[in-house]
């Protein structure tokens, strides 16, 4: 069993952090430390540390992932200029929380994909 991370706090509210967000499935907040004008993570409810751990029954979760960081676009006002989802996996990928997380991010331009 994977250890809990602060983000299961966050979705169970243990941690007061304002939702943007959250149903049966997922729960999305803002990054505490943004890294464009828009930064916000949608995430799991439920723990998957890594997306090596997600599984065929959770691709309903991973749906909705998506459909609700869409949402969040519109409501942010960032859809039309767009904006970029990003999941980091493990050390090369630079995950820092073990808490699976997609990261919304845009509202100005956000230059090349990949700073090698
Ligand atoms: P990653 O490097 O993909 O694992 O991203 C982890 C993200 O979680 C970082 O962008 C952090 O700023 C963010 N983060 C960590 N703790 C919190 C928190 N308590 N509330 C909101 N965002 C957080």
């Amino acid at each position: 069993m994977a250890e809990e991370t602060i983000f299961s706090k966050i979705v169970r509210q243990e941690i007061p952090t304002p939702l943007l967000y959250q149903d049966e499935l997922v729960t999305a907040f803002r990054d505490i430390s943004p890294q464009a004008n828009t930064h916000i993570l949608i995430i799991p409810n439920k723990l998957i540390p890594t997306a090596n751990d997600i599984e065929e029954s959770d691709e309903l979760t991973m749906g909705r992932m998506f459909t609700v960081a869409k949402k969040l676009a519109k409501e942010e006002g960032i859809a039309e200029d767009g904006y970029r989802l990003i999941m980091n996996c493990n050390q090369h990928g630079g995950q820092e929380v073990y808490h699976i997380h997609m990261h919304l991010v845009g509202g100005q331009p956000l230059g090349k994909m990949l700073d090698l």
